[in-house]
């Protein structure tokens, strides 16, 4: 189906997202340490494992803050080049080790953002209400968007003012639910108990939308995936869960190999034991492709990688979308994008897209932060837009400059 057509096109980064008390990306490490401070669970598991990881490869104390880490773009460039060329990264990293690294961090991103995303909703600060005047102000009719986060902010706030989450991803992504776990009254041993829980999520298919609903339907573009997909490596078909569901979709992509690896490499014993399990088992069962009940679905996410896996269907079709919706938009509108050189994949799209053009777009950026920072980012879009940058379209002042433009 082809995207539908939009007046605006906001482009929106980490800036837009932290107005939902989400960290900005360089403090993504921090936010996600803090589970270092939990006595057990999942989650301390996995910082203990990432942490050992970082001592051995990067020589980094187990207690070091974030600040001292390297930057998640060169832990994900080092794991992903040695994993995808089935390569070991130190003696005691094998590809397998390297992948569930890669999972653990991405798990325990997931989690720290919808965690994030709670307390945002929960304190209501003065950001959080300009972010809601923000939605409520523009006409979701004739917007769309192409985002660089894999939050689900943009689809929470279009439900709030929709009433439901009309999201058109543009990669042909289907809506998806999650069946209700079986009664453990209805099985007599602990053992068909579980068996019935390791079949019993397989993802339902939400009802096709009537024409109406259809066209209601706000393009968000994610090209680097979202917390809430969930793709079969069998049929190769992308399902999307509501977005409340995030925390579920963190669990799955921990295995039980997983959590065996991580007690290994931290010498430890019995941490992934039968108990644990089972427990887990019981409160997050895999959630199963509706092609088969043997695929366990996985999460797509392109990671901060400097060479990002981009060559997955879903992410083609996104691009190619975000591409058509560039194409046909009058207004071009970055909000919280600092256009960074490592998205040289994405300005070039930019670029092409731009000069392809009989009519160029109408080019405004929304910035906000330390005056250097701005500065930095004006910089930034003057040198790759050129003289369009003005103080008339370039809003240093965050959204509420904008807003009352
Ligand atoms: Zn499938």
């Amino acid at each position: 189906m082809p995207i539908k057509k939009v007046k605006t096109v906001y482009i929106v980064g980490a800036g837009f997202s932290s107005y939902a008390g989400l960290p900005l990306t360089t403090n993504f490490t921090d936010a996600m340490l803090k589970a270092r401070g939990f006595s057990a669970g999942p989650s301390k598991l996995i910082v203990d494992f990432v942490s050992q990881f970082i001592r051995d490869s990067f020589d980094i104390s187990t207690k070091a803050t974030g600040d001292k880490w390297p930057d998640l773009e060169d832990i994900f460039t080092c794991v992903d080049l040695s994993a995808n060329s089935g390569h070991h990264l130190g003696g005691r990293f094998a590809p397998a080790d390297l992948r569930t690294v890669r999972r653990s961090i991405l798990s325990r991103i997931i989690r720290m953002l919808d965690q994030s995303y709670k307390s945002g909703r929960k304190a209501k600060t003065p950001s959080w209400l300009l972010l809601d005047n923000f939605f409520s102000s523009i006409d979701l009719t004739q917007s769309g968007f192409v985002s660089m986060n894999w939050d689900n902010v943009i689809e929470r706030k279009i439900q709030l003012n929709l009433g439901s989450p009309f999201i058109d991803y543009g990669c042909d992504a289907i809506a998806a639910g999650v069946p209700d776990l079986p009664n453990s009254d209805d099985y007599t041993t602990d053992k068909q108990y579980l068996k019935a829980l390791q079949k019993a999520r397989v993802v339902s298919q939400g009802k096709p939308l009537s024409d109406a609903d259809s066209a209601k339907c706000v393009p968000v573009i994610k090209i680097h995936g979202s917390i809430n997909w969930l793709y079969c490596d069998n049929c190769r078909r992308l399902f999307w869960m509501h977005p409340d569901q995030a925390s579920m979709i963190a669990d799955q992509l921990i295995t039980t190999e997983d959590l065996r690896r991580m007690e290994k490499i931290l010498g430890k014993k019995n941490v992934a034991n039968k108990q644990d399990t089972i427990d887990k088992l019981k409160s997050n069962p895999p959630m199963l492709c509706v092609c088969t009940d043997d695929v366990r679905l996985g999460a797509r996410i392109a990671t901060f990688s400097y060479r990002k896996a981009l060559e997955f269907p879903m992410f083609q079709k996104s691009w190619f979308a975000a591409e058509e919706l560039l194409r046909e938009a009058e207004e071009w509108v970055f909000l919280g994008y600092s256009l960074p050189a490592a998205d040289f994949e994405f300005k070039y799209l930019l670029k092409r897209t731009q000069l392809s053009r009989s009519v160029k777009p109408i080019i405004k950026v929304v910035s906000g932060g330390k005056p250097a920072s701005i500065r930095a980012t004006r910089g930034n879009y003057a040198k790759f837009f050129g003289r369009g940058i003005t103080t008339s379209t370039f809003f240093g002042g965050g959204l509420s400059a904008f807003m009352k433009s």
